[in-house]
């Protein structure tokens, strides 16, 4: 699944392909991956909008578009599990599990690819977010803001009585974070995922900041994580190279790289969560 990592590299990649074209038209091949406002008024509101620039909040990419000079809406894209992104030349022939292609000027189009059509896309005033995109509006502070510190963690994590990680897959406390990135933080911190928040030092949470900031950092830097099973891939459809360097993502029955105890997985929070038991002994 995109996490933040994910996420940025397509904004990154994407923007040069597509600022400045104007959206020239829609076609809707699945109306259910719209997520607001109905797909007949999403169609019509967004023609003749100008793609300004790309940002992102956590795992949603935020296309702002602009009528004349104005910023007048944003187009959120959230991917979900299989969601991807590219661009191609406008004759290209509906791609496999296509699901809403924007005709640009220029003579080429955004897809929005989604084998399990879990993805969104919604239309919607920058300060006016409808409901289906609360998660947004409550979203917490991404691990790569400089306000993501020791204290903010310990505020939003120091209280509560339910597992580490499980907190860490909460937007509202890491946005931006998901299965694969807490792992791996969990374990550069050394901590065990199974640990209560409310049972963590002021030391190991203090690591643990640093480690989530470090490691999405570096999944940036390594353009995301392509797993096998995950569907991530660039909008020139390359696969990202963070996978090379997991430590207990998807290692579960291989040797740790620092004690070589075998990694293990349980499950936490309904998603299946690797460490290494020595590593991550407490
Ligand atoms: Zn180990």
């Amino acid at each position: 699944m995109p996490e933040l990592p994910e996420v940025e590299t397509i904004r990154r990649e994407l923007e040069p392909l597509v600022r400045d074209k104007t959206i020239r038209g829609v076609r809707i091949e699945r109306s259910d991956i719209i997520g607001f406002p109905a797909p007949d008024m999403f169609a019509r509101a967004i023609l003749g909008q100008r793609i300004a620039e790309l940002g992102r909040r956590g795992k949603y990419l935020l296309v702002r578009l602009c009528a004349g000079t104005v910023v007048r809406q944003l187009l959120v894209v959230h991917l979900r599990l299989s969601g991807q992104l590219a661009v191609h030349a406008a004759r290209t022939r509906p791609l496999r599990f296509e699901r809403v292609r924007f005709l640009l000027s220029g003579g080429e189009c955004l897809v929005f690819i989604e084998p399990r059509v879990l993805g969104r896309v919604y239309l919607v005033e920058e300060d006016h977010l409808p409901d289906v995109l609360g998660g947004l509006r409550h979203m917490g502070l991404e691990p790569i803001q400089p306000e993501f510190d020791a204290a903010y963690l310990r505020r939003k994590v120091g209280h509560r009585s339910a597992r580490i990680k499980a907190l860490l897959l909460d937007q509202r406390i890491a946005a931006g974070v998901g299965n694969i990135y807490s792992d791996e933080a969990l374990f550069r911190a050394g901590i065990n995922p199974n640990r209560p928040g409310d049972a963590l030092r002021p030391r190991e949470i203090e690591r643990l900041a640093a480690a989530l900031r470090d490691v999405l950092l570096e999944g940036i830097k390594h353009l995301g994580t392509s797993m096998r099973d995950s569907r991530y891939r660039r909008p020139n459809h390359l696969p990202g190279g963070f996978q090379k360097l997991l430590q207990v993502f998807g290692r579960e029955g291989e040797p740790c790289r620092i004690c070589g105890s075998e990694i293990v997985a349980c499950t936490i929070a309904n998603r299946t969560s690797r460490y290494c038991p020595r590593c991550q002994r407490r």
